[in-house]
């Protein structure tokens, strides 16, 4: 079967000018390619009638599917609704569902219901409303010449609302006849190319139907395999057998086979042992423990985080020694051993992960090597430490910091380190 192909197009003045980062087109990208839709073009335009008319004109023929966000909102540069009622040649016409939703909204939320809120009820009487149970403006389905055009607000978390209710259901029954299954391997501890080069012969030896891609993150390289075809459960068990095949190649580096965040995998690996965890923060400022109470239920082994930013606080708090301190810097093994372990006896806890370091210059650290981080891990009975040069920006440190600190404690806590 050929690829239903689709096109993005998200409107706004303020995404053309950069003050607003498009993440709306990466992520309905990233859903449409789950389900095997083919996204060829990505076109962001401004909240201009001609522009999203050209827009429309040059990308209804070329694809199947097109999706739109933004502009659809209350305000006078909101023009994509009037516009698509009259691209499309309808007229506005209220919505009765959409106007007990909207005015629903308003009074949960204590606000004056005005005129301008009453008009994101109109609807255009040639398009199948999407519910928008988030927010105030409905997507709008269209269908021209057997294609679905789709409008969506620009709002991020209101657009994939409607697109997990709404779109993606209707997309799979009408396009997709073809089942489509992913297989994942987490691995660490190696680049792209270097997996890439360990990998070639199986790769090149990968059916049609079966696709390999290499998703680098920060401390980890996710290897994502795709299988496309019709019988599920064939496919499924291909998939697992090459899934298998590299994961044996990859042994040392592979660190799950399932597609979950770090700080998941570590919060499973303290359940099964009903043991509990603690940090000792510097450098990540608390960004690690926002990390790990990101999942939910994380309270069942996750006890807190202490963050001695300043090195003062490390001795007065965390109780590593003053003489220490001056002797070695904050940023040494010493201080992280020693904030691994007195943290650990201070939240009784079963293990401690400690980090210290200079995410970029400046600050009371301002001698010491930019990226340099010191990393310890402890329970009571063994301490194991890691020095690491990161070489990017103060964000991309701090991220790799928690990404590669979550991961060494759960090499602790499994026993490969
Ligand atoms: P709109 O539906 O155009 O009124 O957009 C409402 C809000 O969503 C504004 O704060 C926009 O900056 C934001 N927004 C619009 N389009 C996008 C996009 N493609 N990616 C991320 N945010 C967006
Ligand atoms: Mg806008």
């Amino acid at each position: 079967m050929a690829n239903v192909t689709a096109t993005i197009i998200t409107i706004g003045d303020e995404l053309l000018i950069g003050q607003t980062i498009d993440t709306n087109s990466a992520w309905m990208a990233q859903r449409l390619n789950e389900i095997g839709i083919v996204v060829e073009r990505r076109v962001t335009i401004a909240d201009k009638a001609d522009d999203i008319r050209l827009a429309l004109d040059e990308e209804i023929p070329r694809a199947d599917i097109i999706l739109m966000t933004g502009g659809l909102g209350p305000t006078a540069d909101d023009i994509t609704k009037p516009f698509l009622c009259e691209y499309f040649g309808g007229k506005l016409v209220l919505n009765e569902k959409v106007l007990e939703h909207v005015k629903t909204l308003f009074e949960r939320r204590n606000k004056p219901f005005l005129e301008r809120n009453r008009m994101q009820a109109d609807v255009p009487d040639v398009c199948i409303v999407l519910y928008n149970e988030m927010g105030t403006a409905p997507g709008m389905l269209f269908e021209k010449d057997g294609k679905y055009i789709i409008s969506m607000p620009g709002v991020p978390f209101e657009m994939m609302s409607i697109m997990t209710k709404e779109v993606i259901p209707r997309l799979q029954s009408k396009y997709v006849s073809d089942a489509v299954l992913h297989r994942t391997i987490i691995t660490s501890g190696e680049g792209e190319s270097f997996i890439a080069e360990t990998l070639e012969d199986i790769e090149e030896a990968l059916p049609m139907g079966i696709k390999l891609a290499y998703l680098p993150s920060p401390g980890i390289v996710k290897l994502r395999l795709t299988a496309t075809g019709g019988d599920e459960t064939q496919l499924s068990k291909e998939l697992e057998k090459y899934q298998q095949q590299i994961a044996d190649r990859l042994s040392d580096i592979v660190v799950v086979m399932n597609d979950i965040p770090i700080q998941e995998l570590l919060g499973n690996a303290l359940r099964e042992q009903g043991k509990r965890m603690a940090l000792a923060e510097s450098c990540s400022g608390g960004y690690i423990a926002h990390l790990i109470t990101q999942v939910q239920g994380s309270s069942d082994y996750f006890q807190g985080a202490i963050v001695p930013y300043q090195s003062k606080l490390k001795n007065k708090i965390v109780g590593v020694d003053a003489d220490m301190l001056k002797e070695h810097s904050a940023i040494s093994e010493e201080v992280a051993i020693e904030l691994a372990t007195k943290s650990l006896a201070m939240f009784n806890s079963d293990y401690c992960l400690s980090v210290t370091g200079q995410l970029s210059h400046g600050g009371e650290d301002a001698h010491i090597q930019k990226g340099l981080v010191w990393m310890a891990v402890a329970d009571k009975d063994r301490v194991k430490t890691k020095k690491y040069l990161f070489h990017y920006g103060r964000e991309l440190n701090k991220e790799l910091t928690a990404q590669i600190g979550m991961l060494m404690l759960w090499k602790f806590i499994t026993g490969r380190i």
